[in-house]
């Protein structure tokens, strides 16, 4: 038995080994043959390191709260259809690097499938990375000199999937919009991003101030991108109306 711990501790077999007795036990009163225990302490020991890289990521992505799709009422939100679920959950537009833009009016559950299509993300091993606009912009002006722009970039290129909520609610400075551009431009070509926004596109030149950048941005955006508008009540209203 000491043998065995050393080398279930060399081989990070860490979850094994703190688990070990009662699986011993589990296979006498089992009457396991040599294969179906090993086949079994194997497996315990997958599912436990797949859960933990799970959970890592998910504390990683910085999601405000979980919010999944079975938590969602469709009859109550008639623009999102379970087909419509059912396609994105092959995850086969995060391996393409295509974007999903959420458009609608405050409570529609934007926020929502945005959270609940991350949360999916993650359970198919995939980095998540969850920011409101303006924390992004803030985060960035952090880094403010060129390296460190570029550093914070990079790091969050690492993620296959960055999900930027609530663009367009409030103006912003002209320097964090030429910061934006930036972030975009290098952000569309790798991974996928996931917007969610209360303003038609129309709108968004108000919100980052230049035409030109706004128009630079969304032809960026809208490359490889699904549009899908939500529209109906705010869901807040429920039951109040
Ligand atoms: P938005 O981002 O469009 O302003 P949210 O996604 O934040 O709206 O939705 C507001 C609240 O209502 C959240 O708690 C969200 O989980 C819930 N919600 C919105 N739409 C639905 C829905 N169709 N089914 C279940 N919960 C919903
Ligand atoms: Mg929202």
């Amino acid at each position: 038995m000491e043998q065995l711990r050393k080398d279930l501790h060399r081989t990070r077999f860490i979850h094994t080994l703190s688990h070990i007795e009662s699986y011993i036990k589990y296979g006498k009163e089992n009457d396991l043959s040599n294969v179906q225990f090993l086949s079994y302490v194997m497996r315990n020991e997958a599912n436990n390191r797949e859960q933990s890289a799970i959970n890592r990521r998910l504390k990683n992505s910085k999601f405000p709260s979980v919010k999944t799709f079975d938590g969602f009422d469709y009859k109550y939100q008639h623009s999102i259809t379970k087909r419509m679920v059912n396609e994105w959950r092959d995850f086969n537009w995060i391996d393409t690097r295509e974007n999903k833009i959420l458009m609608g009016p405050p409570g529609v559950g934007k926020t929502h499938i945005a959270l609940a299509l991350g949360y999916e993300a993650i359970q198919h091993g995939y980095n998540v990375k969850f920011y409101t606009f303006n924390d992004l912009l803030d985060d960035m002006l952090i880094a403010t000199h060129e390296e460190g722009i570029k550093l914070f970039i990079k790091k969050l290129c690492k993620n296959d999937l960055v999900i930027i909520d609530e663009i367009g609610y409030l103006p912003i400075k002209e320097i964090n919009s030429s910061m934006f551009f930036k972030l975009v431009s290098e952000l569309y070509e790798f991974r996928s991003v996931v917007i969610t926004s209360n303003k038609l596109f129309q709108e968004w030149g108000s919100a980052f101030g230049d035409d030109a950048i706004t128009t630079a941005i969304l032809d960026r955006l809208l490359h490889h991108s699904e549009l899908i508008t939500m529209d109906g009540d705010s869901y807040r209203m429920k039951g109040k109306l």
